[in-house]
């Protein structure tokens, strides 16, 4: 009889003890809509305001998903639709013009218990480019689809097609003016440059859900009179997205071509990795050491398995928005 007794009471020591284990995985969330040189004074109260308040509608999406116990990715989806659909950021509406003043999208998203991924590049067709990423990791044997063939791809699986135009902005139309008189300036003396404040407003969010998966995503227009045809980092994983539940998640916003150059995202994570930094000084150092000594601007949002948060930059500003593993909150632009 005792036996049987101490069985039992094993038995619901075991069921305690595994219940704690997985009601005490953290969650978390950490999100960016763009960095740039964003400073107070290029602000009113009223605009700084409304991004405030989208960070913050953003933000609390998410996290419902992830108290919920939901899915990572629909954290993650949730999030950047959001910041898609809000005009101020350069994302879905609001998007960044190319020179020839349409709209090229690009989006990625990364799971990182298998480390699957999907992106869509250069598509003008589709209203939520996360949304075509996520379908591209999960309905294709493919990771990356770009123009047309992603385009097609995201209406056969029920992506409404719309049109080009539905991205207008006046604000990102009068910045192309800008951008383009100093590009033809520039050009008539030989120089093919894009200026470092052509862009701002990429969007992307990183999470930590109660399963303990870590997912990474990013959108973006990507910078402004661009080229076209140019893709950035934003839809290339590893560069502007990243997630391995071994390490790290990560989604950048910046110079592109320096992301690209210098793989930041999963540079971040393979620094925590092989080298056991922590999240917070691996960040730092590929953001604020090495892309801040080649001129390449720009920040990053990340977090880890521990619900740990870190949200580096090296310009004036990026929008960003957090709630850690400790439940702590932040929402901030500025420095
Ligand atoms: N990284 C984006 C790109 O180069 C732009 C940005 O984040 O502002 O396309």
């Amino acid at each position: 009889m005792k036996a049987i007794f101490r069985s039992i009471a094993i038995c619901v020591t075991a069921l305690f003890v595994c219940f704690n284990a997985y009601s005490n995985q953290p969650i978390a969330i950490v999100l960016h809509g763009g960095a740039g040189t964003i400073s107070p004074d290029k602000m009113t109260k009223e605009v700084e305001a409304a991004y405030y308040a989208k960070l913050n509608q953003a933000l609390d999406a998410g996290y419902a998903v992830l108290k919920d116990k939901g899915e990572g990715l629909d954290a993650v989806v949730a999030t950047i639709t959001i910041l898609e659909n809000s005009p101020l950021f350069n994302a879905g509406v609001g998007a960044v013009y190319t020179y020839e003043g349409e709209h090229e999208l690009d989006a990625s998203i990364m799971h990182g218990k298998e480390r699957q991924a999907g992106a869509v590049a250069g598509v003008k067709t589709i209203q939520n480019p996360i949304l075509a990423a996520r379908l591209v990791m999960e309905k294709s044997v493919h990771v990356m689809l770009s123009g047309q063939g992603a385009e097609s791809f995201a209406h056969e699986h029920g992506l409404a097609k719309i049109d080009n135009t539905m991205f207008d902005t006046q604000r990102r139309f009068d910045a192309l003016q800008k951008a383009k008189q100093r590009i033809d300036k520039l050009s008539s003396i030989g120089v093919d440059k894009l200026g470092a404040d052509m862009r701002f407003g990429t969007v992307g969010a990183v999470v930590l859900d109660a399963q303990g998966n870590i997912v990474a995503g990013t959108s973006t227009g990507g910078m402004t009179a661009k080229r076209y045809g140019r893709v950035g980092d934003s839809p290339i994983i590893g560069a502007g997205t990243f997630a391995d539940n071994a390490s790290c998640g990560v989604s950048a916003t910046g110079h592109g071509e320096f992301f690209i150059r210098y793989n930041v995202a999963s540079d971040i994570c393979a620094r925590m990795k092989y080298q056991h930094l922590s999240l917070q000084d691996a960040a730092n150092q590929v953001i604020n050491v090495e892309l801040k000594a080649v001129g390449g601007d720009g920040g990053i949002i990340a977090l880890d398995a521990k619900g740990n948060v870190a949200m580096p930059f090296n310009t004036s500003g990026m929008y960003r928005a957090s709630i850690d593993g400790q439940g702590k909150r932040v929402v901030a632009i500025y420095k």
